[in-house]
């Protein structure tokens, strides 16, 4: 069996590997890269139009025979690991005839990307997979573990070929909500794996090496109790971990969770993923107000708007009510609040990466409107790392989806690292 790493090998984004056997081809991950050549934030606008041919010359697309559209497709299948766009943000050039395997919320929130612009990436040939649920492609075993990360039913892969295992961890953490997941593999590890595909997001970075989703919950409640003022909160929409620790401290602190259609409705759709998830039509620690935006037209478009009506809350209720609320910026959102002077008083609690601070920064300033930052990452802290490495007792690692793979042998020193090559082919 082969194994190669077209992206990911030396940075973060754009993920992509491909397995081949000699009867099999799997690709797992098929993303979009978060950086260009050089090393500047990819700027996923400048790509459209062009022509496959023009993309895989200046290195967006990896060179691949075989999984292009206008090719006969010589692939097995394409595994996602999870819907954040560095995984699968490179879908649509793919040959629609190679069927792509997913989990549900995986799927579900895919198709909301497409639905609303936001990829060009339409699901058509597909296959939802469970967690522990074996399947079979060509010569490949392939296990899915649904795993603890901040992109919604994240999944590892466990891969079984010619007699060696291989496990591709993708984008995982264990101080999230799913954290059980996390520990659960530790103390019950797939055996004998030969080939530990690791992700090292937080090695390199020296910021946030700690922190938990309970941790964020805690800390939010015991703001949102303290403070009598209007809160905003910045964060992620498909970040669900965070969306249901806001909205869990905002029912801890009596106060009422203010959203946007676009919001409710990833919530709405992933009720059929679990049960559990808030929905806006629950009651009053959710409301939703109806900002002017594209989402929101689509929404009205579509006959899914009057969906929410019941929840819905106004400016002249939000003005009122403003100490007992905690509203979730956007864009749109954040301009018609600030033409209506509704900022004066109130707070901003930043929850998400500090990398996107720089954007959002100017607004809030020029508004006079403080801020507190209140973030974890979705990515696992090093010791982390090393816990799984450990428990896993892969023959080698082999670092993925990193900016920093000359650190792992600092950090896994008892194991063997391979370090790959982008586009290299290694024989497992
Ligand atoms: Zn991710
Ligand atoms: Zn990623």
């Amino acid at each position: 069996m082969k194994l190669i790493i077209h992206r990911g090998t030396h940075e973060i984004g754009g993920s992509c590997i491909e397995l081949v056997s000699a009867n099999s081809r799997i690709l797992l991950d098929f993303g979009l890269p978060l950086v260009d050549s050089n090393n500047e934030q990819f700027d996923s606008k400048k790509i459209r139009g062009k022509s496959k041919d023009d993309l895989i010359e200046t290195g967006v697309l990896p060179r691949i025979k075989g999984l292009y559209r206008d090719e006969t497709p010589s692939f097995d299948a394409i595994l996602l690991s999870h819907p954040h766009q560095d995984h699968y943000g490179l879908l649509s050039y793919a040959n629609p005839r190679i069927p792509v395997y997913l989990s549900k919320g995986c799927r579900i929130l895919v198709e909301v990307s497409h639905f609303f612009n936001q990829t060009g990436c339409e699901l058509k040939n597909i296959e939802t997979v469970e967690d522990g649920h074996s399947f079979k492609k060509g010569d490949f075993t392939i296990t899915p573990f649904v795993v603890d990360h901040a992109g919604f039913d994240a999944l590892g892969f466990l891969v079984e070929c010619g007699g060696k295992k291989i496990y591709y961890s993708g984008d995982f953490r264990g101080h999230g909500r799913k954290s059980k997941l996390f520990f659960k593999m530790l103390r019950n590890p797939p055996e004998n794996v030969d080939y530990l595909i690791l992700e090292g997001t937080m090695i390199g970075r020296d910021e946030g090496q700690y922190g938990t989703e309970d941790g964020i919950e805690t800390k939010l409640a015991s703001l949102f109790k303290s403070e009598n003022r209007l809160f905003f909160i910045a964060c992620s929409s498909q970040n669900i971990d965070r969306i249901v620790s806001i909205y869990r401290a905002c029912k801890e602190s009596g106060r009422t969770f203010v959203i946007d259609p676009y919001t409710a409705y990833i919530l709405d759709r992933l009720k059929e993923v679990s049960e559990k998830i808030p929905q806006a039509t629950w009651g009053k620690t959710m409301k939703v107000f109806f900002v002017k935006s594209s989402h929101t037209d689509k929404l009205a478009g579509n006959k899914i708007l009057y969906k929410y009506k019941s929840a819905k809350i106004t400016y002249d209720e939000i003005r009122e009510a403003g100490n007992r609320l905690v509203v979730k910026s956007s864009y749109y959102l954040r301009e018609s609040f600030a033409r209506r002077k509704l900022m004066p008083g109130s707070k901003l609690i930043y929850s998400m990466w500090e990398g996107y601070w720089d954007k959002e920064k100017d607004f809030w300033e020029t508004n006079s409107v403080p801020f507190e930052m209140v973030h974890c990452s979705g990515h696992a802290y090093i010791s982390e790392l090393q816990a799984f490495a450990g428990a896993l007792k892969p023959k080698w690692i082999i670092p993925n989806h990193t900016f920093s793979p000359e650190k792992y042998k600092e950090y896994f020193g008892r194991h063997r690292i391979l370090q790959a090559k982008d586009g290299e082919a290694i024989t497992l």
